[in-house]
């Protein structure tokens, strides 16, 4: 894994994008770029097509609770309007890349999203999955784990809602601690979906011991770790669990990155890049949102600080050019990046093993 990412940049393209700040971002070029896609809201694109990315961000959210959660508890419009500028705030800044992390039953809003991916022109990633009590529907609890992963494989295969618009991730969240047991089958129907059909899964943790019991489910279930991404992991104070994570080969998502503790997150990251983990770290800030119910969506935090603060922030503090590189271009799109099964080589999983366990759900559709 770790030699994988390098050579990934090219020194050229590295050259132009030295300046993160205001460069023009024209993105990398990966290896192995046309054995995968990233699917965005506005369609799929090459991994080295992202750019620099924030990947989780949040443009709406609505926590009203599952049950009374809906699309006429808004106006479209106004929150087209509100979130756009900042959006195109980033754009500015070179952003090109933005992972909304928002599931279903808390605002996703998959059509709201393209709109705002074209006229930004961002590639905006949207997901699939379920959140966590007490933003889950009845049935959470009802269906099977092959019957909720038949659900999320079809949003990521034909598309959210009848929209055509496609999940580009899995995103799930669980409760601190010993995972409960809804939380377990949400966990093996999320590594179910991601064997399916490759997005990677992306879970709210926030919580060591939580993530070792996520990890031993999706290992059990067949899943490469390379396709989990610990969510939250910066609130986790044990960096023994970071650590942990990333030797077995998971993502370790640095995602409250602000300017309240910056100085601690340049020494949370300096601590993994120590270890040699850099090809295992995401950036990110949690940031945003529309909070529905609030008037024009209440009190907005911008995307903007990472980049305009936060990189140089990291520079002055020693980390070097081309690792921030890494960070907030290259992997965010190692992450997202999903074998494309059109290629010759389905099958085999991103690091290149084949798994007998690709293809697994039987037409979990007749369910059981
Ligand atoms: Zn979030």
């Amino acid at each position: 894994m770790k030699n994988m990412a390098a050579g990934l940049i090219s020194t050229g393209l590295l050259a132009e994008s030295t300046s993160v700040l205001g460069a023009e971002n024209k993105g990398v070029i990966m290896k192995d770029d046309d054995l995968y896609y990233i699917q965005t809201v506005r369609g799929r694109i090459r991994p080295g097509q992202l750019g620099m990315t924030l990947i989780h961000e949040h443009v709406m959210v609505d926590f009203i609770g599952a049950d009374k959660v809906n699309k006429d508890r808004y106006d479209v419009d106004e929150v087209f309007e509100v979130m756009l500028p900042y959006l195109k705030e980033i754009k500015e800044l070179a952003v090109t890349g933005f992972g909304d992390c928002t599931p279903m039953y808390i605002g996703r809003d998959a059509q709201l999203l393209a709109r705002l991916a074209e006229a930004a022109d961002m590639h905006i990633i949207t997901n699939t999955g379920l959140y966590k009590e007490p933003y889950l529907p009845q049935y959470a609890f009802e269906k099977s784990a092959d019957e909720l992963a038949r659900i999320w494989i079809d949003e990521i295969e034909k598309g959210i809602e009848g929209t055509g618009i496609r999940a580009g991730f899995i995103k799930i969240a669980v409760n601190p601690g010993e995972l409960i047991p809804v939380q377990q089958k949400i966990v093996r129907a999320a590594a179910r979906t991601s064997l399916a059909t490759g997005a990677t899964l992306a879970s709210h943790t926030g919580h060591g011991i939580a993530a070792m019991e996520e990890m031993d489910i999706l290992e059990e279930e067949g899943l490469p770790l390379s396709k989990f991404i610990f969510v939250h992991a910066g609130s986790e104070k044990d960096r023994e669990y970071h650590f942990k994570t990333a030797e077995r080969g998971a993502w370790v998502e640095y995602d409250h990155i602000k300017k309240d503790g910056a100085e601690e997150s340049v020494q949370l990251i300096k601590s993994m890049l120590e270890k040699g983990y850099e090809d295992k770290l995401l950036l990110s800030q949690d940031a945003g949102w529309y909070n529905v119910g609030q008037p024009r969506g209440g009190n907005i935090k911008s995307f903007a600080y990472l980049v305009r603060e936060f990189i140089p922030l990291m520079k002055r503090s020693g980390i070097h050019q081309d690792t921030i590189n890494k960070l907030v271009i290259t992997n965010p799109a190692r992450a997202l990046r999903i074998r494309d099964k059109s290629n010759k080589s389905e099958g085999v999983s991103p690091e290149g093993k084949a798994i007998s366990t690709f293809g697994r759900m039987r037409s979990p559709a007749k369910g059981k």
